[in-house]
């Protein structure tokens, strides 16, 4: 089998699915396709691995977020976080196709765009709500590393968290100190495996998702402008039956001390489902080509709008 073959898990996704289209229920009334549950999924596991300082935290005080978990207290990172960082890179690449796109979270959700279809939305319209789930959701990810050897808390970088504070201090010149929590970041080369789940998923989701990726991961996961938490992110296998966790990544993937990131162990686990990076590359290229050839369903009104002017 040559490397540019689409693998198994891939091949056998459609190329697009509009979630727009009407169906004609039972009772005679009709529902847009996109709030109809549907269970089959493809489950991305990878690692992302922090390129700069960060702080992940959703704590009042900026502590970084950890809790005890598989053996040891870890750093983590929120599904939620992720997602919000993608719904925005997503958006962003769609703007990107067609400048009339004005579809925008969370207060201009059109809930008729590729991105409301995946991401979800809530309107409230007199008398009647409507609520699209998300398709795409990422689950919690913890770090590889204990939050002791993640953390840093050095001289040098207390001028950063200075800088950050800066709008915090007591107004009469008064120097508020940040508390101990708020000195500690996150290091560089903290891993962070993942697993982020498609439902209802399509090869346009998936090529979606793969540039959305490179987007966000540069657009970082941190709390704060000052501080981005930009990563990158390794795939490691795509299934569409998920049968390891999160504690089985957290045991299976070894980072040793210069950062070397050993998958061995987990690629086991996985056999066939192993992914080529160079495959995905070829899905990820095919966007711009997909996104043309679907660009109706994809922009909902914003793009009829576009057509009817020119
Ligand atoms: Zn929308």
């Amino acid at each position: 089998m040559s490397h540019l073959n689409e693998p198994e898990i891939i091949a056998k996704l459609p190329e697009f699915k509009n979630l727009g289209e009407e169906m004609k229920l039972a009772s005679g009334e009709s529902l847009k396709k996109v709030y109809v549950q549907k269970n089959d999924y493809i489950a991305i596991v990878g690692y992302k691995v922090l390129k700069d300082f960060a702080r992940f935290t959703s704590h009042e005080d900026l502590s970084n977020d950890k809790i005890d978990y598989a053996g040891k207290s870890r750093i983590y990172l929120t599904g939620l976080k992720r997602r919000g960082v993608y719904r925005r890179a997503s958006e962003a690449i769609l703007r990107q196709y067609n400048e009339n796109y004005n579809c925008a979270t969370p207060d201009h959700q059109c809930m008729n765009c590729y991105n409301c279809f995946t991401y979800g939305g809530v309107i409230a319209i007199k008398d009647k709500t409507q609520a699209i789930k998300s398709r795409l959701k990422p689950t919690t990810s913890f770090s590889i590393q204990s939050d002791e050897e993640a953390l840093i808390d050095e001289e040098e970088f207390h001028n950063i968290v200075h800088t950050d504070f800066r709008m915090e201090q007591a107004e009469k010149g008064e120097q508020k100190k940040p508390s101990l929590y708020t000195m500690l970041l996150v290091k560089p080369g903290t891993v962070f495996p993942f697993i982020d789940i498609i439902f209802n998923p399509t090869k346009f989701d998936l090529a979606m998702y793969l540039e959305t990726l490179r987007r966000a991961d540069a657009m970082g996961y941190g709390s704060r402008s000052s501080l981005l938490g930009t990563m990158e992110t390794k795939i490691i296998a795509i299934t569409d039956n998920l049968k390891i966790s999160h504690k089985d990544l957290l045991n299976k993937i070894k980072v040793d001390e210069a950062g070397n990131v050993n998958i061995t162990e987990l690629k086991a686990l996985f056999g066939s489902e192993v992914i080529d990076e160079k495959q995905l590359e070829t899905l990820r290229a095919k966007l711009p080509e997909l996104i043309e050839k679907h660009k109706t369903e994809i922009y909902g009104e914003t793009s009829l709008k576009k057509s009817s002017k020119s």
